[in-house]
């Protein structure tokens, strides 16, 4: 019987300077895992420093290595998903191309997968190099994610996770547009298990998610798995009415006991800004799960295959890739996997 089929998927955007780090301690942790067949693909997210180049001389350099190079810049998540649409054989582990994630837990990863487990997921219990602001804003986040979110999304947990194939192709089956991958991977379920780590420092270059895009990041994880915001916005409208209701008795009560010298502007004026501001913040709420319906019933594509390099040793991926819309992401009908699959 063949060896399971193991594959890493790193998305890697401007990591020219960190994947020559990275790769040696890959190849190692590969090579120390007996009686699993281990693979690597690169997925170049539109980078425009050197990241092509040095993927092009791994894969010439190593037969394990293949490369996908997106059309341009999609983000991380859709990367990500190109990646793991690709492994069509045995499990993939997603890494971040920076070194934050050690390649020298795969081997802890692998022995869960092999135990029955079907996402593996790293949880950090420390975190090196990140400001405390990125620290307790992200605590934050997952705490206010676990409390809006129906799905289990766990704590301190990011994308360094082994699937086994059925999750796999269960996660393939989610196509949507505005990809909250911690979720995806909650909602898929099966069997999880933790592995702590401590989260290193990046080896080389610099974040790209700045403060700006982790909000929009946590404001995507939120619109994504929750409506709870929606039905804030109504019970606060229904807290409002009834104190309205009972202020309304009021005006009239002190208007028939006492007579009514027009007065109250202060308090008119009140009333009208408050609304106002009420009425523009849940028109807003509306306007974020509005606009994320308009891009999914625009069923674009999730991301361009620009150029594919696949290594020599075999992949347990198309050897051909043409730079257009991958097939898979349509949406598949039904529970059967078959319509994910090339032509
Ligand atoms: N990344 C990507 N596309 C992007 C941004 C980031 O593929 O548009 C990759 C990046 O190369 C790295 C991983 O996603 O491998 C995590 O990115 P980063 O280290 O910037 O995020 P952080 O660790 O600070 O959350
Ligand atoms: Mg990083």
């Amino acid at each position: 019987m063949a060896a399971p089929l193991l594959t890493v998927v790193i998305a890697a955007y401007n990591e020219a300077q960190a994947i020559p780090l990275l790769q040696p301690r890959l190849a190692a942790a590969l090579d120390g895992l007996p009686g699993i067949d281990g693979r690597v693909l690169y997925v170049d997210d539109g980078s425009h420093d050197g990241t092509w180049t040095v993927l092009q001389t791994l894969v010439a350099a190593d037969p394990r290595v293949s490369a996908l190079r997106l059309s341009r810049n999609f983000g991380k998540e859709a990367a990500l998903t190109a990646g793991l649409d690709r492994v069509r054989e045995g499990a993939a582990l997603i890494l971040d191309a920076d070194g934050q994630d050690p390649p020298e837990l795969i081997g802890e990863f692998v022995r869960q997968w092999q135990a029955g487990y079907d996402n593996v997921h790293g949880t950090r219990v420390e975190r090196d190099g990140e400001s405390w602001i990125k620290r307790s804003t992200a605590h934050a986040f997952y705490r206010v994610i676990g409390r809006l979110s129906k799905t289990p999304i766990p704590a301190d947990t990011g994308d360094f996770r082994l699937l086994s194939p059925r999750a796999l192709a269960a996660l393939r089956e989610l196509r949507e547009r505005h990809r909250f991958m911690k979720g995806l991977f909650g909602w898929v379920g099966f069997n999880q298990v933790a592995v702590p780590y401590h989260r290193e420092a990046r080896v080389a270059g610099r974040s790209s998610f700045g403060f700006w895009k982790l909000w929009n990041f946590a404001l995507e994880g939120i619109t994504s798995f929750s409506t709870a915001p929606l039905r804030m916005a109504t019970y606060v409208g229904v807290m409002t009415a009834v104190l309205a209701f009972a202020f309304a008795i009021w005006v009239v009560l002190k208007a028939l006991l006492w007579g009514d010298p027009v007065a109250g502007w202060p308090t008119m004026m009140t009333v009208i800004l408050f609304l106002g501001g009420m009425q523009l913040v849940a028109l807003g709420l509306i306007g974020e799960y509005l606009g994320r319906l308009y891009e999914e019933s625009k069923q674009r594509p999730l991301y361009l295959v620009d150029a594919w390099q696949p290594g020599a040793a075999g992949v347990s991926l198309p050897a051909s890739d043409r730079p257009a819309p991958h097939p898979g992401d349509r949406h598949a009908h039904g529970s059967s996997f078959a319509g994910v699959q090339d032509p």
